[in-house]
Formats: structure tokens, sequence, C-alpha cells
């Protein structure tokens, strides 16, 4: 059930119609029965490589990638609305199996407009090749993620993981934590203080660090309340060099990073809805199923008015994310707000919504061999992703409200 249809255009409700089968019949099936792997302490065995397989056939793992370098063509005018359907029906299945391909497509814009055609060649090829291949981008370190959020442009509020310039390239020092496919990934975007005597919207860079680089090192995998088959990683760097072509932007790699972060947002809010979608399905089929007191519970009008409760949310979420993916697409001058809008709205609704899923599935609804507590964990994490909810609060007032609140997270 869909309940406001939206206004597809032939190849996305293609692309959405094959993604859905994929999920009925692969991702929900898997998960339901193997409630069991997400809870495994090997993280690499939580989910079987034939998933992501199934998923890089259907050419799920690799959007974003241009078509030179064999990625699927996407209609340019709607890339971010395509982004988000999709994002949303995998995430109908599993969320944290979207966000690990998510992070894939993320990415890719970012080095399709970041990166020289050398490393795009080198590494969306690779990309193609390999169904296990994975990109994060690490930017959060035990400092703190909000600074970086907010842009305070302080002395203080500089990176601790520092890239310090050499004879051929760039000796980078520091740790990165919360990364998603941080465990798994075989390609990182790394954020360094570049230049300490300036505010970090002016000395922070980036680079291209591959897994096997010397010094770069996986510490361990951050175990979460939920998306639990994306494994979050940890990150150390120790003297670790990197050639002077893998600074992908210098100095002013936080003040750009708007093109990774709006498309972004869009679609981690469009994959909490999905999550929003798969409680709405579930407690629909359930409460028109199950009867308590000689009859149905939806016709119970305490039942009835939860349900649309989570149909009108779910509705309410989908309107604004593809209010905010149409923004995004074409970059007009409130992308900004919409997209930090949908992504606070997305978090905090959909988590409503899950509530609402537990509660009519009564003590089922705790049960962790049923897949609806799932939802609610799935859901809770995405407050603190991509900033958390008072966060994103201030970016949005900052964006409405630039001649007074525009600087307020930031020197005056
Ligand atoms: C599942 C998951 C996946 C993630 N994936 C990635 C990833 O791929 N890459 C990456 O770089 N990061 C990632 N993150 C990190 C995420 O972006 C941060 O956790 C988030 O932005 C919050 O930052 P923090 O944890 O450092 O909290 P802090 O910044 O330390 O904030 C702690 C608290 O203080 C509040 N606060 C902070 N500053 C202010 C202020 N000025 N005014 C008022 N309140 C304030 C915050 O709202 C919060 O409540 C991920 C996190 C999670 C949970």
């Amino acid at each position: 059930m869909n309940v406001f249809d939206l206004d597809l255009t032939e190849s996305q409700r293609m692309m959405r119609e094959a993604c859905r089968k994929f999920v009925d019949d692969t991702i929900t099936p898997f998960v339901l029965k193997n409630w069991k792997n997400e809870w495994n302490m090997t993280p690499e065995e939580r989910l079987p490589n034939s998933i992501l397989q199934e998923a890089d056939s259907l050419g799920i793992r690799t959007l974003g990638v241009p078509e030179e370098f064999g990625g699927m063509s996407l209609e340019k005018e709607h890339e971010v609305r395509t982004f988000a359907i999709i994002s949303e029906e995998i995430a109908r299945g599993d969320s944290g199996l979207a966000d690990k391909l998510v992070q894939n497509w993320k990415v890719s814009v970012l080095l399709r407009a970041q990166a020289n055609k050398e490393h795009q060649e080198n590494w969306f090829t690779k990309l193609m090749e390999n169904p296990n291949f994975l990109f994060a981008h690490a930017l959060t370190e035990p400092k703190g993620a909000s600074d970086r959020w907010l842009g305070y442009n302080a002395l203080e509020a500089a990176m601790d993981t520092k890239a310090k310039k050499v004879d051929g390239g760039w000796v980078i020092n520091g740790r990165k934590h919360y990364i998603s496919n941080g465990y798994d990934a075989s390609l990182y975007i790394i954020y360094a203080n570049t230049n300490p005597s300036v505010g970090m919207m002016d000395g922070t860079s980036s680079f291209i660090v591959p897994r096997d680089t010397k010094g770069f090192n996986v510490a361990r995998c951050n175990e979460t309340v939920g998306c639990r088959y994306m494994n979050n990683g940890e990150l150390e760097l120790i003297d670790c060099f990197v050639p002077d072509s893998h600074l992908l932007k210098s100095d002013t790699a936080l003040s750009q990073a708007g093109i990774y972060f709006r498309p972004g947002k869009i679609i981690q809010a469009a994959k909490n809805l999905g999550v929003g979608q798969a409680a709405l399905e579930k407690t629909a089929e359930f409460v028109q199923t199950y009867s308590r007191g000689g009859k149905l519970l939806i016709k119970h009008q305490i039942v009835a008015s939860r349900l649309a409760d989570m149909a009108t949310k779910v509705s309410a979420v989908r309107g604004l994310v593809m209010q905010a993916a149409k923004a995004v697409d074409q970059n007009t001058a409130d992308s900004d707000a919409l997209c930090n809008m949908a992504k606070v709205f997305a978090s905090e609704e959909i988590l409503k919504v899950c509530q609402h899923a537990m509660e009519l599935h009564g003590g089922m609804g705790a049960m962790l061999d049923a897949g609806i507590e799932k939802l609610v964990r799935d859901a809770s994490i995405f407050l603190h992703m991509d900033a958390t909810v008072d966060i994103s609060h201030f970016k949005i007032v900052k964006a409405l409200w630039p001649e007074n609140a525009g600087k307020y997270a930031g020197p005056e």
C-alpha cells in the first residue's frame, strides 16, 4: 500500500518495481527467517554475499556512477528523487542494507564532482567490478560532529585529525568513529585539519584513502542499536602517508561538502521513510486479520485512529522528502532548509509511526523474531545520523533567517 502515489517517470516506476520485487522475494523473508543474524558478533557473517550480489545485479549498489564508467543512466533532472524512491524501497526490506548501499551512491556523487578523471576511472571501475566494494565518508571523530554541521569557524573547533604536508604527499594522524560502512569499506574519504592557524571552514581538507594504505587501520565495528546489517566502524590513522594526488579537496573541503550532504540527507530521510512504510504495511495487515473483543482490531476506533495517524505521518514525510528532493535536483535557494527539514521530520515522525506499530502488535511487538521491534530500533538510529535533531533545527533557522541567525553557530 502506498497511500498517495507519486508522479513517477517510467524509468523510476520500473526501477521501483524491480526493487520492490527484490525486497518482497529476498530481503523481507531473509530478515525474518534469519533474525538472529543481526546479533552475530562476527560482523562479516551477518549478511550473506549473495544479497549484495543480487542488489548489484539490479544496479542498486552503484547508483550515482557515471555512465562512462559503467553506471546506470539516471535522468539528471530527477536524480535525487530517483535516489529517494529507491532508498525508500530498499529500506522497506531492511534499513541496514539500504545504508550499506546508499553510502556508495553518496560518495559516488562526491567523487563525480570533486575527483579527477584518473581517480574516477580507477575507483568507479573497482566499484563496478566487485559486488563487495563499499565506500565510506569519514568526518566524525571522538571530538564530535556537531561543530562540523554548524560550521563553527573558531580555531578551537578544528578537527583533531591532522594532515601534514611532506615531500610528495601528506601524513595523516587521527581517529574517526561512527562511520557508516567503516568496518567493511574498501575506499574512504577522510577529512583532516591541514591548517591549524585558520578556522575549520578554511583549513580542512579531504583525502582519498584506500583501505590497504599503510598506517590506516579499521579499529573496530561499532555495535549499534539498529541498522545492524550496515557495519559501522571506527578508524585510526597513524602516520598514514597518501600521495599528493590523493588530496581530494584542499582546505575548503567542509565548505564544499554540501554537494555530498544535500542529496545525502534526502537519501537518508527516504531510507527512514521506508522503515515507516514497512511499519504501516505490517500493521495494516495485522489489524485487518487479528480479532479481539469479537471483531477485527481495525474495527476498534482507538486502533483505527492510530492506524490513520501512521498513514498520515508516512504520507506527510513522503511529501516533504519529495519536495526537498525536487529542490535539491533543481538546486533552488530553499534546498538547504528543505533537506534539513526532511531529515528532522523523517527522523521524528517515523519513530512515532514505529512506536504505534509496536503498540498495536501487543506483546508480539516486543519479540525479536516478529520483526516489529526491529523497526523501532532501525528508525531510532536515524535521530543521530547526518546531524542530531537539535543541530538540524539550528541549520533550518540559519538557512531561513540568515540575517540574524546565519552566524549564531559561529563567530558573530
Ligand atoms: C548510525 C550512525 C551512522 C553514522 N555515519 C556517519 C558517517 O558515515 N560519517 C560520519 O562522519 N559520521 C557518521 N555518524 C556520526 C553522526 O553524524 C554524529 O554522531 C552526529 O552528527 C552527532 O555528533 P556527535 O555524535 O559527535 O555528537 P556531539 O556533536 O558531541 O553532540 C552531543 C550532543 O550535544 C548537542 N550539541 C552539540 N553542539 C551543540 C550546540 N552548539 N548547541 C546545542 N547543542 C549542541 C547535540 O545535539 C547532541 O545532543 C553516524 C552516526 C550514527 C549514529
